[in-house]
C-alpha cells in the first residue's frame, strides 16, 4: 500500500534553494520508488512566505531545537533574525504533513529548515537540526535525511 512521506521539495528537483538552484537526488527518487512512498514537496521557507531567490540563512546560534525552545537564534547574513519566519515555516510544513497523513519525512541535510543531523552555526558545519525537523521529531514524525539512504 503507497505511503505518503514529507520530501524537501529540493531533493525532488523543485528550484526552492535560497539561490534559486535545486537539489534533485537520483538516490532519493529511487528510494522513493522502491519503497511505494507517494512524496509530498514541502518547502518550509517558501511556506514561510520567503521569496526565492532569498539571503542565506545560518544559525547564529543553537539548532532547531533551541529556535523552538525559545533559545537561540538565526539570521540573514545582512543580520535579519528569522527565528519567527522558521517558526511559521515548520508550522505549515507539519500542517502539510498531518494534512497528508504523513508519519515520516526525508529531509534535505545541513539545511537550517531541513537538517537531520548538521546544520551551519556561524559559518561552521556543526552537528543539530534544523528548525522544521526539530518541529516534526517533536510531533513523532521519523525524520531522516538523504545521507541515510
Ligand atoms: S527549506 Fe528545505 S526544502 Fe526548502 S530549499 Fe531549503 S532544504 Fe530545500
Amino acid at each position: 500500500m503507497p505511503e505518503p512521506i514529507l520530501v524537501s521539495a529540493c531533493l525532488l528537483g523543485l528550484r526552492t534553494r535560497y539561490d534559486g538552484s535545486q537539489k534533485l537526488n537520483n538516490k532519493v527518487l529511487e528510494y522513493l520508488r522502491e519503497n511505494d512512498y507517494i512524496p509530498v514537496p514541502v518547502c518550509p521557507e517558501q511556506l514561510a512566505g520567503l521569496p526565492t531567490p532569498r539571503e542565506e540563512v545560518q544559525f547564529v546560534s543553537g539548532d532547531g531545537n533551541s529556535i523552538i525552545a525559545g533559545n537561540g537564534a538565526l539570521a540573514t547574513v545582512s543580520g535579519r533574525n528569522l527565528n519567527e519566519i522558521f517558526l511559521r515555516g515548520a508550522i505549515e510544513a507539519l500542517q502539510t504533513g498531518r494534512i497528508a497523513s504523513c508519519q515520516k519525512a526525508l529531509m534535505k541535510e545541513r539545511s537550517p529548515s531541513c537538517g537531520v543531523h548538521m546544520i551551519y552555526r556561524a559559518g561552521e558545519r556543526v552537528p543539530g537540526v534544523g528548525v522544521t525537523t526539530a518541529m516534526l521529531q517533536k510531533e513523532n514524525f521519523s525524520v531522516f535525511s538523504e545521507e541515510d539512504l
